[in-house]
């Protein structure tokens, strides 16, 4: 497995950014631009983003992190960027969450191979190395800045699918807690949460690795010094939630989940709600399958005063909950990770429905 090709972690370390980037000019020369991808939350946010140093010659293009990257989407982009440069960037550099970190992921790829987003969709079809990038994350918790992938849903096909691929991976990466002390404190938890229970998943599975098992290991004790800390968003608690995430998607990488990200992909097909806060609301309904984690899952969120919203799933008609069903079932991969092979016999249409109307 291919890791990230190196990285600073610590408060302040925004500050060495512009260096590793001037270093890629100078390696590049021929005044190459660099392109920042930066998530629109931060369009109105000037002093933050004046520290990144971007020259007037290079393009900033804000991304607008309200849904998961689509391959159109991602085309889009793309296209608007190959208008804006003459010839290769000398790096992206990727600022955000994990949308913007995978659409960063996704154009690197695109911009040095032919066809569009669609076309890659699958496992190593990725042929000439991508451009340079590096990650700044600026939420904890969806380990996308560790990922061989990016998460992408076709909207003509349905197919949500990323690009898995060594040449996703990015080159480099900053991780500087300061980021994170402003994300208000539900997103930062549903966000954060979703580090553990890639991990919790994955330990409960039977493809398992000794490596992966490492990661989830540690990615899991970080995330219970943070959320069963008196301040979950202490500089220390962000900085273990960093590291956690980072971890978890390593671990991630080398394993598969369980049944809360099935579960949780159906709330996202079907009612459109986010990754983060749909895991969350799934690990709640799945109490028998994950006891344990389950109870320190409620402690967490009773000990960061932080709650779920209830009711998503009330009132919806029998075709809103066949189409739930049929979107959790197709994740076949992870479901015989977490139950075998004959996962159906234990999650029935009317298991599943129910599991559901809990929600
Ligand atoms: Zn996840």
């Amino acid at each position: 497995m291919r890791n990230v090709g190196g990285f600073i972690v610590g408060q302040g370390s925004l500050e060495r950014l512009p260096a590793f980037v001037d270093a890629r000019r100078e390696l590049v020369g021929g005044g190459a631009k660099v392109v920042y991808l930066i998530d629109s939350y931060f369009a109105n946010q000037p002093a933050i983003v004046a520290r990144l140093s971007a020259r007037t010659s290079d393009v900033v293009r804000y991304v607008d992190a309200t849904h998961e990257p689509t391959t159109d989407g991602i085309d889009a982009i793309t296209n608007e960027l190959r208008g804006l440069l003459t010839g290769l960037p000398a790096t992206i550099v990727g600022f955000g969450g994990g949308t913007t970190m995978d659409t960063a992921k996704a154009v690197a790829n695109l911009l040095t191979n032919t066809g569009g987003a669609a076309d890659y969709q699958g496992w190593d079809l990725v042929k000439v190395a991508a451009v340079h990038k590096i990650a700044v994350p600026t939420i904890s918790g969806t380990g996308s800045e560790a990922t061989r992938t990016c998460v992408m849903t076709n909207a003509k096909t349905g197919l949500k699918l990323g690009m898995n691929s060594d040449y996703t991976i990015f080159d480099q990466m900053v991780l500087d807690p300061d980021l994170t002390a402003s994300v208000p404190r539900d997103q930062y938890f549903y966000t954060g949460m979703d580090a553990y229970i890639h991990c919790i998943e994955a330990l409960a599975g039977s493809y398992r690795n000794a490596v992966g098992d490492a990661y989830s290991r540690e990615t899991v004790n970080l995330c219970r010094q943070v959320f069963l800390a008196d301040d979950m968003m202490s500089a220390e608690a962000r900085e273990q939630l960093m590291v956690a995430s980072y971890l978890g998607g390593c671990a991630i990488a080398t394993s598969y989940v369980g049944l809360v990200h099935p579960f949780s992909a159906g709330l996202s097909v079907v009612l459109g709600l986010h990754h983060c806060i749909a895991n969350c609301i799934a690990l709640n309904a799945l109490s028998e399958f994950y006891p344990a984690e389950h109870a320190e899952f409620q402690t967490m969120m009773t000990k960061q005063k932080v709650s779920l919203p209830v009711g998503v799933c009330a009132n919806l008609s029998d075709e809103q909950y066949q189409r739930l069903v049929a979107a959790t079932v197709v994740h076949a991969k992870p479901l015989t990770n977490a139950l075998g092979p004959n996962f159906r016999d234990v999650l029935t249409d009317e298991r599943v429905t129910e599991i559901f109307r809990r929600m």
